[in-house]
């Protein structure tokens, strides 16, 4: 998973704009940060690891300053290791032509492209796939519009993406639409970003959102949207579920839906579909939230903060000695003893993943004294992996893949356990199926997946120290 965000905007501090929406999607990618501005017909980057106010300061963003044209990208790794050149924007130069690329989603053909570019004798630097789009956008002889299309007729997976070179920026966005993208308006300049959120942080409006296929062409003559290769689904897209249920910020818009109201409505349905006699709703802060409140509100049992979250604990902490790790505490959450003690408790998530903070909770719950503890789960059970950028791990990990929903419940040691239905949470959605990639949920892919994906996983293209970094 990760952010991107681009602009186009002479006379506006354009690093400064692109430091904020960054700032906005942080929560799509917590392991590097990146910005590159064009300026004169030159590009300009600074990126590290770290999140977006370790990597930039007044002095950082002065030095990328002025310019006008910029993008920005926060990474999630899902194809390489988290180390700095895997960070990005990625800057290539060839042949006079010099591009700065931002990427979210996850290539399904990577090994096959890497092959063929060794072939040509394209030197790749780096693990990611995002260098291989970069690759081939820069070896196209063409203009910059004619090498994006091209290279969106190679490149499968998901992918949302932002390129810029010394002028101009594309944003664009795989046949599938898996990923989000949205085209919005800052005073007359065009902007591209992941999520609505990050265009409101800059005081920028929604135009409207990129369609699957589509590319956006960001210039001094404005905006131009072209359809550069065809939609593949008949629904129009397969937006990730995921995005719907825990990725993206409840404050931010998809497919034209509210994610903040859509969480509710999942839990007002999860209270139909799964009622039980309690005293208290809680929820697993921040993602389960808006599911807790629609919970409480359709079953009329009253909601309270029952777990304090601790927002400094980011995806990079250090991890705790083995000692701590095993006496099942996380460090993320810590329980009201008030509100738990001697109380009948549904916990409201949005997902169980593997399973692991579920457990840690159920029992820090018991232990603050709780009575008895029922896991509401606002989407049904992940039972597959993603292969589209979603951090979910292999088959083996996710808890519900070869287990019942009462073996699930055994293992975390919680008193009863209920998910939505996947009719419950399509309903949610005020959108059917067919604009959707549920894969983690039904097994079935929107597009081919390689055997080498099934089994390689994402540091498949690691040597050496960074490949044992699991
Ligand atoms: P589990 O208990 O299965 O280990 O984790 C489930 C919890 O992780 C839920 O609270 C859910 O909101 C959260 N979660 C789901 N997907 C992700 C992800 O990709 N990254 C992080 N950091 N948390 C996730
Ligand atoms: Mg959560």
């Amino acid at each position: 998973m990760c952010g991107v965000f681009g602009i186009h905007a002479p006379g506006r501090d354009v690093a400064r704009l692109t430091y904020f929406a960054l700032y906005a999607l942080q929560h799509r990618g917590q392991e590097s940060a990146g910005i590159a501005v064009a300026n004169g017909g030159r590009i300009t980057a600074q990126k590290d690891l770290g999140l977006v106010p370790q990597v930039f300061d007044e002095t950082a963003l002065q030095a990328l300053t002025p310019g006008s044209a910029a993008i920005g990208h926060c990474r999630y790794a899902t194809t390489g290791a988290s180390r700095w050149p895997n960070s990005q924007p990625i800057v290539r130069h060839r042949k006079g032509r010099t591009v700065a690329l931002g990427h979210n989603g996850n290539l399904t053909n990577t090994a096959a492209l890497r092959a063929e570019l060794a072939e040509r004798g394209v030197r790749l630097e780096t693990t990611s796939d995002t260098e291989v789009i970069a690759a081939l956008i820069c070896e196209h002889p063409g203009t910059l519009e004619e090498a994006v299309q091209a290279a969106m007729e190679r490149i499968e997976g998901a992918f949302s993406a932002v390129v810029l070179d010394g002028e101009k920026v594309i944003g664009f966005r795989d046949p599938d639409g898996i990923r989000p993208l949205v085209l919005g308006d800052l005073d007359g300049s065009p902007v591209l970003a992941s999520e609505t959120c990050a265009l409101d942080i800059v005081g920028a409006t929604l135009v409207r959102e990129l369609e699957a296929g589509q590319m956006a062409i960001l210039s001094t003559t404005g905006v131009e949207v072209v359809q550069a290769v065809p939609a593949r689904q008949v629904g129009g897209a397969a937006l990730c579920i995921f995005e719907f249920i825990y990725f993206a910020r409840p404050d931010s818009r998809m497919d034209g839906i509210g994610l903040h109201a859509a969480r509710q409505r999942m839990g007002e349905r999860l209270a139909a579909e799964a009622p039980i006699e309690a005293d208290v709703v809680i929820a697993v802060p921040d993602s389960g939230t808006p599911a807790a409140q629609g919970y409480a509100r359709a079953s009329g049992i009253p909601f309270a903060d029952g777990l304090v979250k601790n927002r400094y604990v980011g995806r990079t902490f250090i991890q705790p000695e083995q000692g701590l790790r095993d006496s099942g505490i996380t460090l993320k959450f810590n329980p009201i003893r008030d509100v738990i003690e001697g109380q009948r408790v549904i916990v409201v998530d949005d997902s169980i993943v593997r399973g692991s903070t579920t457990t840690k909770l159920v029992r820090m719950l018991f232990t603050a004294g709780a009575k008895e503890i029922h896991l509401r789960i606002s989407s049904p059970p992940i039972v597959s992996p993603c292969f589209y950028g979603i951090d979910m791990a292999a088959t083996s990990e996710l808890i519900a893949a070869s287990r019942t929903v009462d073996e699930v419940a055994a293992v975390l040691g919680a008193t009863s356990l209920a998910y939505l239905s996947l009719d419950g949470l399509q309903a949610s959605t005020d959108h059917g199926a067919d604009r959707f990639c549920r894969a983690c949920l039904t097994r079935s892919y929107p597009t081919a997946i390689p055997a080498d994906l099934v089994d390689g996983g994402r540091f498949r293209f690691e040597t050496g120290a960074a490949a044992v970094r699991a």
